[in-house]
């Protein structure tokens, strides 16, 4: 298309993680290639055969670039899962049979694709868990030798080789975590949410992003130029000169207050009226440690282990895992980190067969709930937290805890990874603190009980809300009705507080309500001994804590708890802002 003819369209949707970016357009596509079968003339066979075999060197060769992309990307030793990929391709009977079917007139793509369907259907139906498991790396290649032999293998975001925005339909947490931020500048998707793991994830990354964008992924072409502005939900299709100017001035601008709230590093996050709160960091992995240290956080309020697991197909073994732990410890020792035990479920699906696919994976075998049922995969993670808290101020948190009993077990197998510790002259700290999140409204409500067997409590606002409005957080069609000012929540909230506070425990927030500063007076004044945010939010929530007053903020909190409506409550906190703060309204 000539350059003067392309089309330029503003889209609003909803800005996830901010910042303002251009680049070119890639588009990733995620629908698996259609194979069809037909008869290949004689004289085609050699020709099929050499494609065949250009198509396995490719495919090896992508293998390997993934392979050395998770080595160091995810600072872990054992990427070696892959081989399980590489293995397919180097079977002798794989291509054997491949080659027979060719010689047999079938179109090379059809020949690959039943033969390794085949394996794969084989290996799912056996009793060795480990060979089952093996079934979707069958899959994995099958799409990826199929993707090459029908040239469609554009789709790799690993692929890119120089800047760009990625626009998709939507991006699962593990393709998101896999992003290059050098390479992925941006990205824009037609679905998605604040609170869905993707966006937590770009957040981690700091790569800017928009979702929710409907049907994006049909009105941009590959060459198009995308404008993304991730702080007000912005993306322009080929935006014009004055567009461009007008969008790097705001950026500009914006860059300038946040380089004024980057001096705030050393200085504490406290009150005009001297009230004190710690302010800590959310983090995904051993990579965004630099960007705790930097951007002034008091430690680690919420490591996401789960992503460990995400990274790698096939799980993380206990010394890996100890020495990511251990690592972190190490670098913010003596600040605290806060380990979570694995939150595998509801949009943060592993491969693998031995998780089944669930109607409803947010109400399902999520979480705690899946550590209990894997009570040995469980071990392994607790034994590596506590090998690594002889190194480092470790705390550990349980997720999605909604009865006291999951407590009692969980904690017994923390005595049993503990006693075998002991018996192995392994080290580790004894007294290691345990807490929980508190992001299901049972829990809200028997925090009297639940408060007897921990030590802090950390309110999941993301869960939180979607659990007490009924409104799935990754859902951009119900998005309207998540409200996190929304008067339940904030009772919530209060309740869980004030149940913490009679047992003389700590009550922290992690949730992504924690990292908007227009809140952050509200849970100040419903009494919030601690928030944890993604790094690069730090220095606006502390400039929030900094500029309001303890007082202004509990008459705040008072008046919210009185209003009948999410809008009323979040007008009253924009006023504060408004009034205390102003410079803020610019960067949400
Ligand atoms: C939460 O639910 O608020 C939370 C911090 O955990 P996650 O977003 O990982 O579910
Ligand atoms: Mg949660």
């Amino acid at each position: 298309m000539n350059e003067k003819t392309k089309k330029n369209k503003t889209l609003r949707g909803i800005g996830v993680s901010p910042g303002v970016v251009i680049a070119p357009a890639f588009m990733l596509m995620t629908e698996s290639v259609c194979v069809v079968r037909h008869k290949i003339p004689k004289e085609s066979v050699f020709t099929e055969i050499e494609r065949f075999e250009d198509a396995l060197i490719k495919t090896r060769q992508q293998i390997l670039e993934v392979q050395n992309n998770l080595e160091q990307n995810t600072t872990m030793r054992d990427a070696s899962i892959l081989d399980a990929h590489l293995m397919v391709l180097d079977d002798h009977v794989f291509v054997d049979d491949v080659i027979k079917k060719v010689q047999a007139q079938t179109n090379v793509e059809a020949a690959v694709s039943e033969i390794l369907e085949s394996y794969a259907k084989m290996l799912a139906s056996v009793e060795d868990e480990y060979l089952r498991e093996r079934s979707a790396d069958v899959l994995d290649v099958a799409k990826r030798m199929i993707n090459n032999l029908t040239s469609a293998m554009d789709h790799s975001v690993l692929d890119l080789n120089h800047r760009h925005i990625v626009i998709a339909k939507d991006l699962s947490p593990s393709e998101t975590a896999g992003m290059c931020k050098d390479m992925v500048v941006g990205f824009a998707t037609d679905v998605g949410s604040p609170t869905s793991h993707s966006a937590v994830m770009a957040r981690a990354l700091e790569i800017p992003a928009v979702v929710s964008l409907r049907n994006i992924s049909e009105q941009v072409s590959p060459g198009d130029e995308i404008l993304i502005d991730g702080n007000k939900g912005v993306l322009i299709i080929n935006p014009t000169e004055v567009q461009m100017e007008k969008y790097g001035r705001l950026a500009e601008a914006r860059q300038t207050i946040e380089r004024g709230l980057v001096t705030l590093q050393h200085k504490p996050a406290e009150t005009t009226d001297g009230h004190k709160i710690t302010l800590s960091a959310n983090t995904e992995g051993l990579q965004e440690v630099d960007s705790v240290l930097r951007y002034g956080a008091e430690g680690v309020g919420l490591f996401r282990s789960e992503y460990l697991f995400l990274a790698i197909k096939g799980g993380i073994d206990e010394e890996s895992q100890t020495a990511v732990y251990q690592q972190v410890a190490k670098r913010l020792s003596p600040a605290p980190v806060i380990i979570r035990t694995m939150d595998i479920g509801g949009d943060k699906l592993l491969d693998g067969s031995q998780f089944e696919r669930e109607a409803n994976p947010f109400l399902g075998c999520r979480s705690i709930r899946l550590s209990l049922l894997y009570p040995k995969s469980f071990k392994v993670q607790l034994r590596s937290i506590l090998r690594a808290s002889a190194h480092g101020n470790i705390k550990l948190m349980y997720p999605m805890i909604s009865n006291v009993n999951e407590i009692i077990a969980a904690n017994k197998i923390l005595e049993e990874a503990k006693s075998e510790l002991t018996a192995e002259n392994i080290p580790f700290e004894k007294d290691i603190e345990v807490g929980i999140m508190v992001e299901i409204p049972a829990a809200v409500m028997t925090a009297d009980v639940l408060a007897e067997h921990v030590s802090f409590f950390s309110i999941g606002t993301n869960d939180l809300i979607q659990y007490t409005l009924a409104v799935d957080r990754v859902n951009e069609r119900v998005a309207y009705l998540y409200e996190p000012t929304h008067p339940a929540v904030l009772k919530m909230i209060k309740e869980t507080v004030d149940a913490g506070h009679r047992h003389g425990i700590w009550v922290g927030l992690c949730g992504e309500m924690a990292a908007d500063p227009v809140l952050v007076p509200l849970l100040l004044g419903l009494g919030i001994d601690e928030l944890s945010v993604s790094p690069a939010a730090v220095p606006m929530v502390k400039d929030a804590v900094r500029t309001v007053g303890f007082v202004q903020a509990k008459e705040l909190a008072a008046e919210s708890l009185m209003c009948r409506t999410g809008t009323e409550v979040l007008n009253l906190c924009r006023h504060l802002t408004s009034e205390v703060a102003p410079e803020l309204l610019e960067l949400v």
